[in-house]
């Protein structure tokens, strides 16, 4: 069968192609530098500059994946000089443990949360309904990752030499000691769990996981002063446009 001059004939297998869905990536450049890296139940993230800078660990099992984004990336695992933790919950810290097997890397988390990390304690349990913190009592129990060490005790506004500078900004609600990373130079600001954004959408951090709504608010509106045109989250894919703009909307949209 002849088809007419210049209709190309589209073959099944081609259409296949379109139909397959996109291979799955373990991580995406967000910027130049910048990684987001798909860990047991959350995101990591990896700045790639002379040294790496691992922020979070994601929940227990993690760490071999952050190891195999580095050595993707054509890196060493033993060019991590930093880890830095946004809050103390399992599916954040979960990888800490084994990652410092591995690695001899400077580990920092706000004061507020380090103790629990730093103690053979369980980790706090993150469910703010009290049946259902009791119900997932056995299965925390199970997966605790165990202690980890901890160099640094970070505090609002400390400042680190990590992509062009990184400034810690205390962000807490969803648990006390919960820190936002911000890059001014870049017009960066990952926010951890202190804010959600699902189906488009910006939203207060969950009911569920968070202890203090209302703090967890208020720490929203001063993260609005700031500006950025990149939003990354630890459960969510990143705003990478007038991130700040969205932001403060949303901000506006919040009961006073
Ligand atoms: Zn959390
Ligand atoms: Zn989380």
């Amino acid at each position: 069968m002849t088809h007419p001059a210049g209709v190309r004939r589209v073959s099944w297998q081609e259409r296949w192609q379109d139909l397959r869905p996109v291979p799955f990536r373990p991580f995406v450049e967000v910027l130049p530098g910048l990684y987001q890296v798909r860990t047991r139940a959350s995101r990591s993230y990896l700045i790639a500059e002379d040294r790496i800078t691992v922020i979070d660990t994601g929940a227990p099992g993690s760490g071999e994946r952050i190891l195999e984004t580095v050595r993707e990336l054509g890196r060493s695992p033993d060019d991590i000089a930093d880890i830095v933790i946004t809050h103390s919950h399992l599916d954040h810290v979960g990888g800490l443990p084994e990652l410092q097997r591995w690695v001899p890397a400077r580990t920092g988390i706000h004061l507020a949360e380090a103790h629990h990390i730093e103690s053979d304690d369980p980790l706090p349990n993150p469910f703010t309904h009290p049946l259902l913190a009791r119900i997932s009592e056995p299965y925390l129990q199970w997966v605790d990752p165990g202690r980890a060490r901890i160099d640094v005790y970070l505090r609002d506004g400390d400042e680190f030499p990590v992509l062009g500078g990184m400034r810690i900004v205390h962000a807490p609600g969803h648990t006390p000691g919960s820190i936002a990373l911000y890059f001014p130079q870049r017009g960066a600001l990952i926010v951890g769990d202190a804010m959600q954004y699902r189906f488009g959408r910006l939203m207060l951090p969950h009911r569920l996981f968070t202890q203090d709504m209302a703090q967890a608010a208020d720490s929203i509106r001063r993260l609005a002063e700031l500006e950025f045109d990149t939003l990354c989250f630890s459960h969510f894919r990143p705003i990478v446009r007038d991130a700040d703009r969205r932001v403060r909307e949303f901000v506006r949209s919040l009961p006073a």
